[in-house]
């Protein structure tokens, strides 16, 4: 194993884990470190006993590099692979079925790696296809891409399209549904584009009246496929890996309490009747966001969006590589709520995603 490799598989079982940004990063820039400084002075280093001097390596990733050059998987790798494997509970038949992710972050806004190593990575789970859905360009803090950067994104697709092949990144984007409920991109780009994800990431508290228009609008739109993480809710981090606890999860994830609290946020008050019925009127999916700390929709409207016989997209949310194997969370969450393949649009092969999201509601 190349030093690099066993800090690149690191960072992405920390992101698989939810681990601290800080600590995910500090690895990250020691792997990038390694890969600058090269082979060579790498083994120069570890000779004379000072990996752990160039700036971005530490004791401990120093004692990683060095367990690799000696011919070894570093002890750390090793425990982290167990610690934080994601295991298949009831849902494991559904993620058998589905056939790619609807949405998915690169660098382009506010993700962690490039469009091909996500890409890569989605093949590397079995995935047929991954829809890229970076942000839209009022939500500045998460860089959201303007017209012209979703234009030179298509090209970048394009031609990492050619060399994935038969892998397929279908476009996409995750538009900003803004207080009135118009999508925040230009119409003639959302039409170009395969698969749109539409979520509210402002205003959540707004008057319940106002916030089920403002989604139905969207729901409503022609150009919206799946209603993103619909309650907007984030979960304390005790609440995060529900029946799935273990001892190495914990130590793997530990954050400090004030920022648990911190990142909390309630769920968003609107008419989920109302909702509901108009994504079955549109046949617009309910997306079943698999991020830990959204779990979204709640099980209480997941039953009633069944009971309104909704399709339903299982999605991550990924913003890092490690990320996209939270499928898994969504199945069981699906699974528990009697969801069938057939009602979810990510079964579907590539091309009659695309051609579901085309023509419904239509
Ligand atoms: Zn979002
Ligand atoms: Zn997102």
């Amino acid at each position: 194993m190349h030093p690099a490799d066993a800090l690149d598989r690191i960072v992405y079982l920390l992101d698989r884990a939810q681990a601290e940004s800080q600590k995910v990063k500090a690895f990250a820039r020691a792997r990038d470190v390694v890969r600058e400084l090269g082979d060579a002075e790498v083994a120069r280093l570890h000779a004379a006993g000072k990996l752990a001097e160039p700036p971005g390596l530490g004791p401990t990733t120093a004692g990683i590099v060095a367990e690799t050059l000696d011919g070894g998987v570093p002890e750390y790798l090793t425990h982290l692979e167990d610690d934080t494997v994601i295991e298949v509970g009831e849902g494991g038949d559904l993620r058998a079925a589905l056939r790619g992710d609807c949405h998915t972050h690169s660098t382009w806004s506010d993700g962690g790696a490039s469009i091909e190593t996500m890409a890569r990575a989605a093949i590397g789970l079995g995935h047929d296809y991954m829809v890229l859905t970076d942000h839209s360009p009022r939500l500045t803090i998460a860089h959201g891409l303007s017209a012209d950067r979703l234009r030179a994104q298509l090209d970048e697709v394009d031609a990492l399209n050619e060399r994935l092949a038969p892998f397929r990144i279908l476009t996409g984007i995750e538009v900003d549904i803004l207080p009135d409920g118009a999508l925040d991109q230009r119409p003639d780009l959302l039409e170009r584009l395969d698969v749109v994800v539409a979520s509210v990431h402002s205003k959540l508290r707004m008057d319940r009246a106002e916030m089920t228009r403002r989604m139905v609008t969207a729901v409503a739109s022609p150009h919206v496929d799946i209603l993103g993480h619909c309650t907007g809710r984030k979960l304390a981090a005790a609440e995060r890996f529900p029946g799935r606890a273990s001892s190495g999860r914990r130590s793997a994830t530990a954050v400090p309490a004030d920022r648990e609290r911190a990142g909390e946020r309630p769920p968003a008050r609107f008419d989920a009747e109302i909702v509901f019925a108009a994504c079955a009127q549109f046949d617009t999916a309910l997306e079943i966001n698999c991020r830990p700390e959204r779990q979204d929709p709640p099980d209480d409207l997941l039953a009633l969006a069944v009971e309104w016989g909704l399709r339903f997209s299982i999605d991550t949310d990924a913003h890092a590589p490690g990320q996209l194997e939270w499928q898994l969370y969504g199945c069981d969450k699906a699974a528990r709520a009697g969801i069938g393949p057939d009602r979810i649009v990510n079964t579907r092969p590539a091309d009659d995603l695309v051609a579901w999201a085309t023509t419904h509601g239509a």
